[in-house]
């Protein structure tokens, strides 16, 4: 890649979450569905069958072009994409091209440099998606459940310069659709497809080199893993005087490198032209503007909140908001801990209380509700004043997680209150000296470094509940009286 520059555009495929499909009452919900339930003449492209829009998808994709910053077109409407393939009964696909919902906007993302940049948007646009093909080794088999289901397509400007970089859009992208709620953002089902488009150029160059196409990657690693290995492969052709045809090229996951598939299309090939079985789509103005004033906080500004209002790191601000749930949370917590609280209560979420919720996958963002903010809060405050220690107080968080029970009730109950009374640790320090004579012998005759190990013979004795800094002083008292 040297001299070379590679520029990456994506397109995604998201699927919206409704009830229903975008054209007909057929379920959306696919997924495990016995293939072939969810249809009806007008997902099957029956000759006859009448399209009417799904509302909730329209919404979904107005609200995601706001969210995005673009700007949403008044008055669109939908139009035939004609092209031939088995998947495709009716012989197009009801899509947007001329007029798309919504155009202009961008992501920002946090590049593998730690430099935060805009990745500019082209387009978003409503479209549906196409029946599946199951390849069996001697016949090929048509599923029509996923025929129909509402997608979006997101365009992006050529504005991305890595494969790392690419990671970093798709992924603030699914966080964003899952922080609306409108879509599961799910590669692994299908629910985001991302088809790159990538080019190479001297470096210093300005115009665009001739553009490739790798179509369907269903994950952050098959997508950052296919521009590296096509960048490389365009710029040894670049080097080589190769001529580049533009085409479209899959991604083989086993031997991590890309293959032809066709040469590709130009639009004209696909005959767009209005769908005449329905009207123009008008969207009234007070309506678009209710849907903005209805925008959630989105995570850009959240971390801002979390850095400005709350003092902390970049890094502890981006960890909190990964997704709205633990946002929501991570704010009730600070609040119910107050000011100076912050950087502990911060450091128990994205750590112990993680690490727990990490151990349940299946409780998804109700692990919230395991431990209220409020009573990680107290948590945190017996943890400051002293009367936990920080390791006796990851054992009370475990218990609180399992009972529901609350952290002064637990320590009050359990024994596990820090031991910091002098008279008690002075009884458990003189034991310790009388178990251990030589290392009590050694440190009278100079060996500073005995009593670190006397200290966690206490600490052992003690189960990790004597408070470190009491135990010090009392053993240490304790062995200048011997020596006194
Ligand atoms: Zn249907």
């Amino acid at each position: 890649m040297e001299g070379f520059e590679v520029v990456v555009g994506i397109e995604t495929h998201v699927q919206i979450l409704t009830r229903s499909k975008m054209f007909c009452g057929c379920g959306a919900d696919f997924a495990g569905a016995e293939p072939n339930t969810l249809v009806c003449p007008v997902c099957l492209g029956l000759p006859g069958a009448l399209p009417t829009p799904n509302a909730a998808a329209i919404a979904a994709a107005v609200t995601t072009g706001l969210a995005l910053g673009g700007e949403i077109r008044p008055r669109t409407w939908f139009e035939r994409k004609n092209y031939h393939y088995p998947d495709l009964a009716k012989g197009y696909q009801i899509s947007q091209y001329e007029a798309p919902l919504c155009t202009g906007g961008g992501l920002e993302v946090v590049g593998a440099d730690g430099v935060r940049r805009t990745v500019g948007l082209e387009r978003l646009h409503l479209e549906e998606d196409t029946a599946k093909l199951i390849h069996a080794p001697s016949e090929t088999l048509l599923d029509f459940n996923r025929s129909g289901v509402p997608l979006m397509e997101i365009v992006s400007q050529p504005d991305m310069r890595s494969g790392d970089e690419a990671r970093a859009y798709l992924e603030a992208l699914r966080q964003l659709l899952r922080w609306l709620g409108v879509s599961t953002g799910n590669m692994e089902d299908g629910a985001l497809r991302a088809d790159v488009n990538i080019s190479v150029r001297r470096v210093g160059e300005t115009r665009l080199g001739t553009k490739i196409e790798i179509k369907n990657l269903n994950s952050f690693a098959a997508a950052k893993g296919a521009i590296e290995h096509e960048a490389e492969r365009l710029a040894g052709m670049a080097e080589r005087g190769e001529t580049i045809v533009q085409s479209t090229r899959g991604w083989d996951e086993r031997t991590r490198t890309t293959f032809a598939q066709r040469t590709k299309e130009a639009a004209d090939d696909y005959r767009y032209f209005p769908e005449p079985d329905l009207p123009p789509l008008v969207l009234d103005a007070g309506w678009i503007e209710a849907r903005r004033a209805a925008l959630p906080a989105l995570p850009a500004a959240r971390r801002a909140d979390l850095t400005e209002r709350w003092q902390l790191s970049d890094d502890e601000a981006r960890v909190l908001t990964r997704d709205r749930a633990t946002a929501d949370y991570a704010v009730a917590a600070l609040v119910a801990a107050g000011p100076g609280a912050s950087r502990a209560v911060a450091g128990w979420i994205s750590g112990p209380l993680f690490a727990l919720a990490n151990a349940e996958p299946a409780l998804g963002e109700g692990w919230t509700s395991k431990v209220p903010p409020n009573a990680l809060a107290e948590l945190a405050a017996l943890v400051a004043d002293g009367t936990l220690t920080r390791s006796v107080a990851r054992d009370v968080l475990s218990e609180m997680w399992s009972t529901g029970r609350r952290a002064a009730e637990i320590a009050a109950g359990g024994a596990r209150t820090q031991i910091s009374g002098s008279d008690a640790l002075g009884a458990v320090v003189d034991e310790v000296l009388a178990a251990h004579p030589k290392p009590v012998a050694d440190w009278l005759g100079g060996k500073e470094s005995a009593s670190a190990f006397l200290l966690g013979q206490v600490m052992r004795a003690t189960g990790g509940q004597a408070n470190a800094a009491v135990a010090r002083d009392v053993l240490d008292k304790a062995l200048a009286r011997r020596r006194a």
